[in-house]
């Protein structure tokens, strides 16, 4: 490993703020708390909004039946 031990930066998924990923920043990856809260209170509505895609699982189900090792 060559890695440094300099802090790992992303992307607040809510502002796109510069987020240091470190156990001092417990809302990671969100740069804060209200970013966080803001987040899961969209994602939340978007999961329970979305209809059913029984289409989508079969296609994925039938693509692992047919792989081969
Ligand atoms: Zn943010």
């Amino acid at each position: 490993m060559s890695q440094t031990m300099k802090d790992k930066f992303v992307q607040c998924p809510s502002c796109r703020e510069s987020v240091a990923w470190n156990s001092a920043n417990p809302n990671r990856p969100f740069c804060s708390e209200s970013c966080k809260n803001r987040d899961f209170v969209e994602w939340a509505n978007e999961r329970n909004s979305l209809p059913g895609n029984p289409e989508h699982d079969e296609l994925f189900s039938s693509e692992l039946g047919e792989q081969h090792y």
